[in-house]
């Protein structure tokens, strides 16, 4: 059946925050590609997670060159969607993927070469059936590439018009405070930084959030529900189709010892009126640094579960006390 968005997916309650001081805008929840996307999952689900999402307002879609098993079949499928459903939305998506991690074989299908950099691009565009993505990444830094290669890798896509903006993944304060100068001087400013951070990993705290703020980047986090372990999905036992279960990623013994904690959580969740999972985002939101929270959903069920952590309350001092003392830095 022919999709029609619906027609009240920007009158609902999904807040936009601008990404740093740049002109773009992203949805507080933005919907990852990493699982659940691949061949190893049945496209028709994909593509209902999808259309939820883009009528609840999520308007970032964030793909990677390897994501999905087999690697780059997650942008297939995205690709295959995006013709039957979303091509006539294209203004109103943000579209983005990464290159650094493996994805090839031999010396130039990983880090962050400018050969691989730029190859890996046209390979994405290619898969996905696009002319350009929105947001553009260098998925992780490379110890021994100069930044100024990389760098011009990313001013170079976008300056081809092969994506609109430039961002990194995974640098340091440090790296992070280098890439923004180096791409600066090169006249296209990173837009945004996409850490892991979540309750039990709270690391961009520690500086990196400041270094981003001086450089008027937004910052986009990833895995804020560490997977699955601030959710429900493990409280009472490890269900055969989780990730703990199925993926190389998670361990089930990981889900074990975290349950305690989980429970815990779960209990101030249900005291605010939320599930887990909506306060591990509310929570991730609660810094106005952090532009937007970037999930992943196996269902439709849990994107809308997800979704909806935009309504909660605002946290109480007591609240914040109770989740530093079980999940402190
Ligand atoms: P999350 O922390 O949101 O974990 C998602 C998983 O948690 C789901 O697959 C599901 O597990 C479970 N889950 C989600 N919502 C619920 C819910 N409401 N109730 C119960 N369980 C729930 O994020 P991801 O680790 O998936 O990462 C999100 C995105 O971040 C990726 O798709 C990718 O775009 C990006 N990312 C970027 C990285 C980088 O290096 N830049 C690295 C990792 C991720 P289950 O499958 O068991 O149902």
């Amino acid at each position: 059946m022919t999709y029609q968005a619906d027609a009240g997916r920007y009158q609902d309650r999904m807040p936009y925050n601008r990404s740093g001081r740049s002109g773009l805008k992203l949805p507080a929840v933005s919907l990852g590609l990493w699982h659940n996307f691949g061949d190893d999952r049945p496209i028709e689900n994909s593509r209902s997670i999808l259309r939820r999402a883009f009528d609840l307002g999520v308007t970032h879609f964030d793909l990677a060159n390897n994501y999905g098993v087999p690697y780059g079949s997650a942008e297939r499928n995205f690709g295959a969607v995006f013709a039957r459903d979303f091509a006539p939305y294209r203004d109103e998506l943000i579209i983005s993927t990464k290159a650094g991690y493996d994805m090839w074989p031999g010396p130039y299908g990983e880090w962050g070469s400018r050969k691989y950099v730029l190859a890996s691009l046209d390979q994405s565009l290619e898969r996905m059936g696009l002319d350009y993505v929105d947001v553009f990444y260098s998925h992780r830094p490379d110890p021994e590439t100069p930044f100024e290669e990389t760098m011009g890798a990313l001013d170079h896509a976008v300056r081809s018009g092969k994506a609109l903006y430039a961002g990194i993944s995974n640098y340091s304060a440090e790296q992070t405070a280098q890439a923004a100068r180096i791409m600066r001087e090169l006249g296209t400013p990173l837009l945004i930084h996409q850490p892991s951070y979540s309750m039990i990993n709270r690391w961009i705290e520690g500086g990196l959030l400041d270094v981003l703020e001086e450089a008027g980047m937004g910052c986009i986090v990833y895995s804020p529900l560490a997977q699955g372990l601030l959710t429900d999905r493990y409280l009472k036992d490890v269900p055969k189709d989780s990730r703990a279960a199925t993926s190389r990623f998670l361990s089930a013994e990981r889900a074990e010892g975290d349950r305690e904690l989980a429970a815990s959580l779960n209990e101030i969740a249900a005291g605010r009126g939320q599930t887990l999972a909506q306060m591990a985002l509310s929570w991730a939101l609660r810094d106005a640094r952090v532009t937007s929270v970037l999930i992943g959903a196996s269902s439709v069920k849990q994107l809308e579960d997800n979704a909806a952590c935009v309504d909660g309350p605002a946290f109480t001092e007591d609240e914040l006390a109770q989740i530093d003392k079980l999940t402190g830095p």
